[in-house]
């Protein structure tokens, strides 16, 4: 499975590269706006339609804007055209308006493609610009633990009257989205095998209640006397076991009263 990570950085530029930022963003909307301009300007009358200047044509045009990279202003024109190929298409379920202009109060944006830029650890090197010092805006969490049991919920439909949307199915599917999720955050998932008496052992002391039922909402364990909600139970000796694989020795969680 293919994880995409998404990073949010900040950057310090120097005052060098904050002209140098604001001369790109000042480009791009060049770039953007002249295409802007000449899409509006299209008339279904006329047989002669005027077309845009590539960005190499502009950047000719323009002499000043040979001096903020070549690929950014690339990138918006491809820009235009992914957003002209989408608003053209006819698969779209939304209708979207026209193009906007650019303004200098808007939120300033350009992309730089892949080999344009290089990250370092506190650095992000930007073609034309340099090296600009970044910091993670938001430090992501790390260590945190899904603890899920891998239910035989098929076998679960069969023997009792549980929910028909329940299934083995629809589990692994969550099971996927659940992983999937816990990567990008840099979590782990620990799945718990089906044989697991989660629900039957006292998550106190251990001990099995081989004749619990699903009626039975209570479990009350007869060897230590602990007396907790079913399912309280279970998710406890689903996360002791789960930190019993992570740890490989845990020591029980101690006694806690029904309510929690
Ligand atoms: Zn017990």
């Amino acid at each position: 499975m293919i994880t995409l990570k998404a990073f949010k950085y900040r950057i310090y530029p120097t005052k060098q590269q904050l002209i140098q930022l604001n001369k790109t963003f000042g480009c791009v909307r060049v770039v953007w706006n002249h295409n802007v301009e000449i899409f509006n300007k299209f008339d279904k009358n006329k047989t002669e339609q005027e077309s845009p200047l590539t960005s190499t044509l502009l950047r000719k045009k323009y002499e000043w804007m040979g001096e903020v990279s070549a690929a950014a202003l690339q990138q918006k024109e491809i820009d235009f055209k992914s957003f002209k190929k989408n608003y053209f298409s006819k698969t779209r379920k939304k209708k979207i308006g026209r193009p906007q202009f650019k303004t200098k109060d808007g939120l300033q944006s350009f992309r730089l493609p892949n080999q344009k830029f290089s990250l370092s650890d506190n650095k992000i090197r930007l073609e034309k610009i340099g090296k600009v010092k970044i910091v993670l805006d938001r430090e992501i969490p790390n260590n945190s633990k899904f603890m899920i049991e891998d239910l035989n919920v098929s076998g679960m439909i069969k023997n009792h009257n549980l929910a028909k949307s329940i299934s083995d199915a629809s589990f692994s599917e969550f099971y996927n989205i659940l992983s999937y999720k816990a990567k990008w955050y840099s979590k782990e998932v620990v799945k718990i095998d089906r044989w697991f008496a989660s629900s039957k052992t006292c998550s106190c002391c251990g001990w099995r209640n081989e004749h619990l039922t699903l009626s039975d909402r209570t479990f009350t364990c007869k060897a230590c006397g602990f007396e907790i909600d079913r399912d309280s139970n279970a998710s406890k000796n689903i996360l002791n076991k789960a930190l019993r694989v992570i740890n490989a020795i845990r020591t029980p969680s101690g006694c806690q009263t029904l309510a929690d």
